[in-house]
């Protein structure tokens, strides 16, 4: 008897297939686009620094670059992408801000351009500064920064209206200014573990 195929099945390859190709095209158009391109989050080295691992080829990027939001200074909140990279040898995991070693996350030594604060954004340093001089200065509270921030800088007109980035929030929230402030506070007094 021949065997029914699953319609279901084809149907997520299909989607699974769909996917990957939107994802492609975005990546390539951020390309295309220097202004853009330049705002892609990567780690700061592509090759394995845990002490004795002997991986000396580049660092893999398994999962691609993922779908991220960057809250500017100058041009709002911004689409961009991030690029994380792991060790084949060692199963480090290297992120723009931290690598992740048995379970342990540990900061880069120097202080980033941009700090993220939640799975899919990142805050520009230049905003965490506004907060940093907003909360000493006026003694601006966190949910008020997050206020102003999306009253007065967020600039929702230049976001993208396409629907591969309807599932991304662009609204900052006061937790994202607070994380932000204590991660940039951590990491100007040399602190790297969390
Ligand atoms: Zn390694």
């Amino acid at each position: 008897m021949e065997r029914q195929k699953d319609p279901t099945q084809k149907h997520s390859r299909d989607t699974a297939l769909t996917t990957s190709y939107v994802r492609a095209f975005s990546v390539l158009y951020y390309f295309l686009d220097t202004e853009k391109a330049s705002r892609m989050l990567f780690p700061p080295s592509h090759y394995c620094n845990t002490p004795g691992c002997t991986n000396t080829n580049t660092l893999r990027d398994k999962a691609g670059p993922l779908k991220a939001v960057l809250y500017t200074l100058s041009d709002g909140a911004c689409t961009t992408f991030s690029t994380h990279l792991s060790c084949p040898s060692c199963r480090a995991r290297y992120y723009p801000n931290y690598v992740v070693r048995d379970g342990t996350r540990t900061y880069y030594d120097q202080i980033p351009s941009a700090v993220q604060v939640a799975e899919h954004q990142y805050v520009e340093r230049a905003v965490l500064n506004l907060f940093t001089n907003l909360l000493l200065i006026s003694w601006t509270s966190a949910t008020n920064g997050a206020h102003v921030y999306n009253e007065t800088l967020s600039q929702p007109e230049k976001r993208p209206d396409h629907p591969d980035w309807m599932d991304i929030s662009f609204k900052l929230h006061p937790e994202h200014v607070w994380d932000g402030f204590l991660l940039i506070s951590l990491l100007e007094q040399g602190g790297t573990i969390l």
